[in-house]
């Protein structure tokens, strides 16, 4: 597996050089593209790469990106999918204007075409079984052999063609195949199917048809009726681009598309094959199309994946014609970029440690606490130190190690926004694990220095006594190996994909505030709110506060782990 870091400099590769090529040397005036999806899933980060190409590109040089529906097979199609691609696009930031097309659209005109290369003596119906074709195809080494129906008479062909159209037969009873070169060294050329029969109903043509054509004769024969001018598509297709063009050259088509291949985008840790995706689906390993572990747009919206950051991502990782595997990371990384300047900061603590301070006394103040370090107009919010808060179970310890400068028996640290505290001594239970620890605060640090100039070496995290509790949903990658086996995905899944904290508690800022905006919880990474749990739980009537936030889910677009040792401040992850 190779693992590629970055490629061709971003703006400009081979596929917007033959595009500049075309246009300056006049063989097309403008510049129209298209992103073809099947619906037969949902979008995933791989798609997301064709989108930001084809719509990208389009964009750049003034033309249209159409988005095209390639509904050919209404046995694997369903609307649920067609709805949802429409909205992962848009949410991308894409728009296709009114260039919305479906390749069911032009089934009338792929028939006529049909009956065109017939009458041309260039296709045939064959009644051999799908096995019998299959073994008479030959192999990559051995040519195949001529279907003992290949030279049928014209006129039978129509009439038996028009038949298979009128429902005469049952399904696979016969196929409608190109008369090409059973000899050729490409396999596609050794008379592909173009029509196959299918009682079956189309989402949007419903029992009109009972033929319907495969995908390569509907796919450059619609590019050719939309004025595609390029038709970019990935690797796999590069063997297909001879029948691509065999069907333009012999078919009365109003335009000459061309197809160009780039590679598929693939990424560790990660499945990118829709067979796979919809059997996580179906076999419930995840909770569906858009739950936060899936590499599905949907299931990135739901996490906090912001969409400019998978177009960032999109544009560092180039567009090129080798296929390579990117690492995960640097997905990670574009996302992270994104967060770190668009995210408010907010405290939460995931595992709470109570903390007494014991000279405290009185009822607790107000600290004033920055909601973004970089971006002042971001503003300020209050938060509340009293005598009793909060701090994550991991930043004690005992008996630390050398470089652990946390909370430890006689170890000063400073708390975020508020004072320095010293751990004086922490209570156990019957069980001898830690319940709480005893402080003492620092009157003098307010703020976070102390007028003596002495230093701490780490900076806490903490909330409130009027913290509110939530459930964390913390999510790790779905798969265990850099590269899951398509074939045997189940084997390699990760038994702790899904990390659920029930006790966590939340500065009550953020359980204001009303939006699905990522945050960055200091020092432990960026988390949203699961939109889709806060939908279900608005449908339900008169909430007291406790009832309003004790089912606050927060998903995490990208963590953390609390860094090991800080030097004087916490650092943001
Ligand atoms: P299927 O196996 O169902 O054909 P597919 O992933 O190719 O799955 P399509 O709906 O045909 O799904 O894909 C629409 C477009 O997205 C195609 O042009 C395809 O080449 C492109 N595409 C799909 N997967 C990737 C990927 N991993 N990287 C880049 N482009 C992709
Ligand atoms: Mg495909």
């Amino acid at each position: 597996m190779t693992v590629i870091e970055a490629s061709a400099e971003a703006g400009r590769d081979f596929i917007r050089d033959i595009i500049r090529a075309d246009l300056d040397a006049g063989r097309h005036t403008e510049v129209v593209t298209r992103f073809p999806p099947e619906p037969n899933g949902y979008l995933h980060i791989g798609h997301a790469k064709a989108i930001c190409l084809n719509f990208g590109v389009a964009e750049e040089f003034g033309g249209r990106c159409h988005l095209r529906f390639d509904d050919t097979n209404p046995t694997r199609e369903e609307q649920e999918y067609i709805d949802a691609i429409e909205r992962d696009v848009r949410w991308l930031g894409f728009d296709w204007g009114e260039h919305l097309y479906h390749a069911s659209d032009y089934f009338e005109r792929l028939y006529a075409w049909a009956e065109h290369l017939i009458g041309a003596g260039k296709a045939y119906v064959d009644d051999l079984s799908q096995d019998e074709m299959r073994a008479m195809r030959g192999t990559l080494t051995e040519p195949g052999s001529n279907s003992p129906f290949r030279e049928r008479p014209v006129e039978e062909n129509l009439d038996l063609f028009r038949r298979m159209r009128a429902g005469e037969f049952p399904n696979g009873a016969r196929v409608l195949r190109a008369k090409i070169d059973m000899a050729s060294g490409n396999i596609n050329l050794r008379d592909p199917v173009l029509y196959r029969i299918l009682h079956a109903s189309h989402p949007r043509t419903g029992a009109a048809w009972c033929i319907y054509p495969s995908y390569d004769f509907a796919h450059g024969q619609s590019d050719a009726i939309e004025g595609i001018t390029h038709s970019l598509c990935t690797l796999e297709f590069e063997d297909h681009r001879p029948l691509y063009d065999w069907f333009i050259e012999n078919l009365p088509v109003p335009a000459r598309p061309r197809q160009y291949e780039f590679a598929r985008l693939n990424l560790t840790y990660t499945v990118l094959s829709k067979r796979v995706l919809t059997e996580l689906v179906r076999g419930g390993h995840v909770t569906g199309w858009d739950d936060p572990r899936m590499p599905t747009l949907a299931g990135l919206r739901r996490r906090g994946v912001p969409p400019a950051a998978i177009c960032e991502f999109v544009r560092r990782i180039g567009v090129a014609k080798a296929n390579s595997t990117v690492d995960v990371a640097m997905f990670d990384h574009a996302v992270r970029e994104v967060l770190n300047r668009t995210a408010q900061r907010r405290m939460a603590v995931l595992r709470p440690l109570k903390v007494t301070i014991e000279n405290y006394s009185g009822d607790g103040e107000t600290m004033e606490a920055i909601n973004h370090p970089d971006d002042p107009s971001a503003g300020t919010r209050r938060i509340r130190f009293g005598r009793e808060i909060y701090v994550e179970r991991d930043d004690f310890m005992e008996s630390p190690p050398k470089k652990f400068f946390r909370l430890s028996p006689g170890r000063e640290v400073r708390l975020r926004y508020a004072y320095f505290i010293t751990c004086r001594e922490a209570i156990k239970n019957a069980a001898g694990e830690v319940v709480e620890l005893r402080c003492t605060y620092d009157p003098t640090t307010r703020g976070g220095n102390a007028p003596d100039g002495r230093k701490v070496q780490a900076t806490l995290h903490w909330v409130g006594a009027d913290a509110l509790p939530a459930q964390v949903r913390l999510y790790n990658p779905l798969f265990t190996r850099p590269d899951p086996n398509a074939g045997d995905f189940a084997a390699d899944l990760n038994p702790n994909s899904l990390e659920v904290l029930s006790d966590c508690r939340i500065e009550p800022a953020l359980a204001a505030m009303n939006s699905d905006e990522p945050v960055q919880l200091e020092r432990q990474g960026y988390f949203c709110r699961d939109t889709r749990v806060r939908r279900s739980r608005e449908a339900r009537p008169s909430r007291t506060m406790e009832q309003a936030t004790e089912g606050l889910f927060l998903s995490s677009p990208q963590r953390c782990e609390l860094p090991s040792f800080e030097m004087a401040a916490a650092r943001p992850p």
